[in-house]
């Protein structure tokens, strides 16, 4: 067992889950997984939950107070929100072009929507209430939200990561300014604390195999109902995926072999893990120790690097989300007979980027911000029932996407900053 690498691991724990949820279900003990096996996967996403925050916290508080100049944060900072925003816009072009050529709605059997709609008309409901107290806050809201009030509540809920990020460049630049013997205690506390973090992340991931089989084998005995729904929706299915996969492929190959001098080899190997227990927990933000730890250890990046990029990138650059999103509005467009112009599918390449970085890195959350970019180009919202059914399997896909996306920006930043430290060194 010592030999088999972390993501051998996880892949047998899924393809042994799945067996698990299928039998659970042919065989008629489902209740047994639901109540015995399902409750560790759930242990598991809290374990990583629980992890996020310190994590983000510590490591950014170390990380600012080891850099040398603050003149490094602002040019990272600008760097990383610069790439994090055109590649999110690339992911939602690739989208509407993949469902502009395969066009899945055009093929949409009518019978069909008249019955998944009844089906789903009361969760759309839920959605749209969420999606309306969001948008009645105003355009600065958003901003103002990245301050948080009070440090307690902003730690007790992990959609507020960036006001943790706000608080710790804060506390890490006062501390840097500081520089006195009381306050070097401190740095010295927060250096064996990360420690300990670090080696509580390195427990958590040694059960992950488990962790997956169990969220594997509850989410098929959960969703084994709605098997009828792949095949109305099959071409649907596979068009967001194609797009995903050519995201992950193209976008993010063209990333590495051109921005960065990593192997392609080693790129995609060693995102492998993080990959998996985000198919798996369908959030980026419970994956984000994960990412964190293997971004390290596998692509060699560095913690300074790591400890901003990911935390930020969790939290804003959503590239699966995104292209989620334009797929799944034009595909509603499609099915509704509405041509939409090219006016209104730039539009959606906007909306589609603002809701992608809207959107926390839990599970589901894409679908409530769906209906602002819905809205913006005179979708009927009502189209969301169609897709609402199969939309927990698309999740775990664009979330891969998402953790994908962030890992390979934080291979560039890293990449540059690596260079310019050479430089430096050399002049
Ligand atoms: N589940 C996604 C994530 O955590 C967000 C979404 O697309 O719903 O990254």
């Amino acid at each position: 067992m010592k030999k088999i690498p972390l993501w051998g691991k996880i892949i047998i724990g899924m393809v042994l889950g799945v067996i698990l949820g299928i039998l659970g279900v042919q065989l008629g003990f489902s209740g047994f997984v639901t109540d015995w096996v399902k409750p560790w996967g759930t242990i598991f996403i809290r374990l990583l939950k629980l992890l996020a925050v310190p994590l983000v916290f510590v490591s950014l508080v170390k990380g600012v107070a080891s850099l040398s100049d603050t003149s490094k944060l602002s040019r990272m900072g600008i760097k990383t929100l610069g790439v994090y925003i055109l590649t999110t816009m690339a992911a939602v072009t690739v989208g509407l072009l993949v469902v502009n050529i395969i066009a899945p709605g055009d093929t949409f059997p009518e019978s069909r929507r008249a019955e998944l709609m009844q089906k789903y008309t009361e969760n759309l409901k839920v959605n749209q209430e969420q999606a309306a107290a969001q948008q009645e806050l105003g355009p600065m809201q958003y901003v103002v939200d990245i301050v948080p009030d009070n440090i307690i509540s902003a730690s007790s809920d992990n959609t507020k990561m960036l006001q943790i990020i706000f608080f710790a460049l804060l506390f890490g630049v006062a501390m840097v300014t500081l520089k006195s013997p009381v306050t070097h205690v401190v740095e010295q506390f927060f250096d064996g604390l990360n420690d300990i973090i670090l080696k509580i992340v390195e427990i958590v991931m040694k059960i992950a195999p488990l962790g997956v089989f169990a969220l594997l084998s509850g989410l098929v005995v959960d969703f084994s109902g709605d098997i009828k729904l792949f095949s109305a929706l099959g071409l649907y299915v596979v068009t967001v995926i194609v797009g995903l996969v050519f995201i992950i492929i193209i976008n993010y190959g063209s990333i590495v072999l051109f921005f960065t001098k990593m192997p392609l080899k080693r790129y995609y190997k060693g995102i492998m893990p993080i990959q998996l227990v985000a198919f798996s927990t369908s959030s980026s933000a419970a994956t984000l120790p994960v990412t964190k730890e293997e971004c390290e250890k596998s692509l060699g990046l560095s913690p300074e690097v790591t400890s901003f990029v990911l935390p930020v990138g969790v939290t804003i650059n959503m590239d699966g989300t995104a292209c989620y999103q334009g797929v799944a509005a034009v595909f509603i467009a499609q099915v509704f007979g509405l041509d939409l112009t090219f006016t209104q599918q730039v539009t959606i390449v906007l909306t589609a980027t603002l809701a992608s970085i809207g959107t926390p890195g839990i599970p589901g959350a894409a679908i409530v911000m769906l209906i602002m970019v819905l809205t913006s180009v005179g979708i009927p919202v009502e189209g969301l029932a169609l897709i609402l059914g199969i939309d927990r399997p698309l999740d775990m896909l664009r979330t891969v996407v998402n953790v994908s996306g962030d890992c390979a920006v934080a291979t560039l930043v890293n990449h540059g900053e690596v260079v310019r430290n050479a430089k430096m060194q050399t002049e």
